[in-house]
C-alpha cells in the first residue's frame, strides 16, 4: 500500500474517522496516527477528526487534497405548487439510470422489468413506453426508460426535474470512465442522491474495490470506505443483485420524504413522445403531482390538447394516473418535447392565455458573463456555475483551482462539470439546467452544441491565457466586469476628388475594400494618422442616395462634422461590435 509517487487530488469530506481517512489514502491506520501527532493532534483510529487535519495527513503522504462539495440541493428544480402539509401523501420514487456507454444501463432496466412482470402478463407487453413502474415489498418504484445523463439534463434543460435518485451504472471490469464522472457531475448539479450499481461482477476480470477506490477519487465515497453512498453489486446479465438494488433504492427514497398531493389538478412532465400514425401525437407523461384524467385539458410546452385517453406502461387503459404514475396520453394538437412541464388547465382559452405566458419567459432568460456580473453587483446571486471545458486533461486542475480560488464571501464559484475534448450538447444542456456558463479554454464547441447555445441565450467564453481567463472571473465576482467592444472595420476607400456643396463637403471616394454604407461609423485618416473620428452622414452613387456601396465602386461621401476632407485622405468605416 503505497502512496502515489505524482500528487493526486483526493476529496475529503468535513468529518471522517482516522480510520476512513487511512482506508482513503490507502496507507495504515497507524501511519495515519502518526503523521497526525507530528502535526500536533491526537486521535485514536476511531477518532472521528476534521478536514483540515485530514488535509495535513493527505498532503503529507503525497496527496492533492480537496474538500468535498456541499451537494446544492434543488438547483433548479422546477417548482410545483406549495401544498398544504395534510393535503400530501406519500409517492413513489422515480429513478433515473446514468452511467458510462456499455456499462449495462438497458441491461439493467430490462433486468428490473423482467424480474418483475408477473407470468401472465409476459405475453401481454405490446408496447413499452419510456418509463415503466414495478412494485417491490407492496412499494412501487418509477424507473425512466430512457437512461443516460444526457437525456436526464435535457429535462433539467428545459425546466423539468423528473427524477428523485440516480442510479449510477459502473461496469466492475471496466471502472470509472469520462463519461462515469460526467454523469456524477450531472446528477450533483441536479441535486439528487446517488446510489452505485457496480455491474458486470459475472466477469472475471471484475474489481468492484478499484471502482470504489476510483469513485472515492471524485468524492463519491462510498459505506465501507467512509462514506455514505450506497453501492449494490450487480450481474444485470444474471439477474444477481437486482433485488437489493431495489431495495436499496427504496431505503434512499424513503429518506427523501417525497410527497405529492393526489387531490389536486395534476402537473406532469413530458419524458418522450412520438407521432402514431392512427393515434395522432402520443406523450409518454410522468406525473409529478395531482391526478390526470380523461377529459382534462392541459398545456404541454408550446401544445395543448384533451386527454383522450391514457394507458399504463403495459398498454391497459386508466381511468386515473396519480403521482409519480408513468403514462401514456393521447389527444395532444401537436407534438410536445421532452422536458415539456404538462399543466392541468380549466379550457382552451387559458391553455392559449399559459402558452403565451410560457413562450415570454422562455425569451427573458439569458445566461452570459455579463449578466451575471450585474447581477452579482446588485446582490442578486450568490454562486457562479461554470461547465470548464479544455483541450487536454492537464489543463483542468490547475484551471479548476485558480477559479476556486477567486471566490469571495459574496459570491461562490461552482465548477459543476469539468472535462477534456469539445464542448458537446451535453455540456451546453448541463450549463442551461443550472443557470451557469461555459468556459472552453483552447477548445471549442461542437456544431449543434454552439446552436444550442446560441438559441438558449448561454454564453460560451474562449479563452487561451490563463490570467486573462481568470482576470475576467475575478471582475465578474465582485461585479465589475464591463462590455468589452471590439472595432470590426468594415471598409475603406480612397478619396480622389472633393467638392462643397452647400457648405458641406463631399468626397469622391473609391471603396477599395469591404463596403461603406450610410450612418456607420467612419475615421479620417491623413498620412495614417486618425484626424476625425464621426460618421459616414451621406451616400450617393451619381445623383442617387445609396444606403451602401460595395468595393471596386465610386460613390459621394459625407463625414458628419467635417468640412475638411482632402484628396489623398482616405475613410475607414467601422462597427463595433460586443464581445
Ligand atoms: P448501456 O450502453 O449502458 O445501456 O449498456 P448495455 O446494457 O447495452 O450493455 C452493454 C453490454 O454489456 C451488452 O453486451 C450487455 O450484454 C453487457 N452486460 C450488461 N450487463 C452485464 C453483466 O452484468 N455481465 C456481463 N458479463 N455483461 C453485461
Amino acid at each position: 500500500m503505497n502512496p502515489p509517487k505524482v500528487k493526486k487530488e483526493i476529496v475529503l469530506p468535513e468529518r471522517l474517522s482516522v480510520k476512513q481517512l487511512s482506508e482513503l489514502l490507502r496507507i495504515s491506520p497507524v501511519g495515519a496516527i502518526k503523521v497526525l501527532m507530528r502535526n500536533g493532534v491526537m486521535a485514536s483510529i476511531n477518532q472521528v477528526i476534521d478536514y483540515e487535519s485530514a488535509a495535513k495527513v493527505a498532503s503529507d503522504v503525497g496527496y492533492e487534497p480537496r474538500p468535498q462539495v456541499e451537494q446544492a440541493k434543488e438547483v433548479h428544480r422546477h417548482t410545483l405548487p406549495e401544498e398544504d402539509a395534510q393535503d400530501l401523501s406519500p409517492r413513489p420514487p422515480v429513478v433515473t439510470i446514468l452511467g458510462h456507454v456499455d456499462h449495462g444501463k438497458t441491461t439493467i432496466l430490462d433486468a428490473i422489468r423482467q424480474s418483475n412482470i408477473v407470468d401472465t402478463e409476459a405475453g401481454a407487453i405490446t408496447q413499452r413506453i419510456g418509463a415503466y413502474q414495478v412494485e417491490v415489498q407492496g412499494q412501487k418504484i418509477t424507473f425512466i426508460d430512457t437512461p443516460g445523463h444526457e437525456a436526464f439534463t435535457e429535462m433539467r434543460s428545459r425546466g423539468a426535474q423528473a427524477t428523485d435518485i440516480a442510479a449510477l451504472v459502473v461496469a466492475a471490469d471496466d471502472g470509472v470512465m469520462p463519461q462515469t464522472i460526467e454523469a456524477i457531475n450531472h446528477a450533483r448539479a441536479a441535486g439528487v442522491p446517488i446510489v452505485v450499481a457496480i455491474n458486470k461482477i459475472d466477469k472475471p476480470n471484475a474489481n468492484p474495490e478499484r471502482v470504489k477506490q476510483q469513485l472515492a477519487d471524485q468524492g463519491l465515497v462510498v459505506e465501507g470506505w467512509g462514506g455514505e453512498v450506497v453501492a449494490v453489486l450487480i450481474s444485470a446479465k444474471k439477474g444477481e443483485g437486482i433485488a437489493e438494488l431495489l431495495e436499496n433504492l427504496l431505503i434512499v427514497a424513503e429518506l427523501e420524504e417525497l410527497k405529492a398531493n393526489p387531490n389536486r389538478s395534476a402537473i406532469g412532465v413530458v419524458i418522450e413522445a412520438k407521432l402514431d400514425s392512427t393515434r395522432g401525437p402520443m406523450a409518454t407523461l410522468l406525473v409529478q403531482t395531482g391526478t390526470l384524467r380523461p377529459g382534462d385539458t392541459f398545456v404541454a410546452g408550446n401544445t395543448w390538447g384533451r386527454v383522450k385517453a391514457m394507458f399504463d406502461d403495459m398498454g391497459h387503459r386508466l381511468r386515473k394516473a396519480g403521482p409519480a404514475m408513468p403514462i401514456e396520453i393521447m389527444g395532444l394538437n401537436t407534438m410536445p418535447q421532452a422536458g415539456d412541464i404538462l399543466t392541468v388547465v380549466a379550457n382552451e382559452k387559458e391553455a392559449r392565455a399559459l402558452i403565451e405566458k410560457q413562450q415570454k419567459e422562455q425569451k427573458a432568460k439569458t445566461a452570459t458573463l455579463l449578466d451575471f456580473s450585474s447581477q452579482i453587483r446588485e446582490g442578486q446571486v450568490k454562486m457562479l456555475n461554470l461547465v470548464l471545458k479544455a483541450d487536454v486533461q492537464g489543463s483542468i486542475e490547475p484551471l479548476r483551482s485558480s477559479l476556486e480560488q477567486l471566490e469571495n464571501e459574496q459570491v461562490k464559484v461552482r465548477i459543476i462539470h469539468a472535462g477534456s475534448g469539445t464542448i458537446t450538447g451535453s455540456d451546453v444542456m448541463l450549463a442551461i439546467a443550472s443557470g451557469g456558463i461555459i468556459i472552453g479554454f483552447n477548445t471549442h464547441p461542437e456544431a449543434g452544441a454552439k446552436r444550442l447555445a446560441d438559441a438558449e441565450g448561454i454564453e460560451i467564453r474562449y479563452y487561451d491565457i490563463i490570467y486573462k481567463l481568470l482576470e475576467d472571473m475575478e471582475k465578474a465576482l465582485t461585479g465589475l466586469l464591463e462590455p468589452v467592444f471590439v472595432e470590426v472595420i468594415e471598409g475603406r476607400g480612397e478619396v480622389r476628388a472633393v467638392f462643397d456643396v452647400k457648405g458641406s463637403r463631399i468626397g469622391g471616394v473609391y471603396v477599395s475594400d469591404g463596403k461603406v454604407s450610410r450612418g456607420a461609423l467612419a475615421r479620417v485618416l491623413r498620412n495614417g494618422q486618425a484626424i476625425h473620428e464621426s460618421r459616414i452622414s451621406s451616400l450617393r452613387h451619381y445623383k442617387e442616395n445609396v444606403t451602401e456601396m460595395s468595393a471596386g465602386f465610386e460613390c459621394g461621401v459625407g463625414i458628419e462634422g467635417f468640412i475638411a476632407l482632402q484628396v489623398g485622405d482616405v475613410i475607414e468605416v467601422y462597427r463595433k461590435e460586443r464581445r
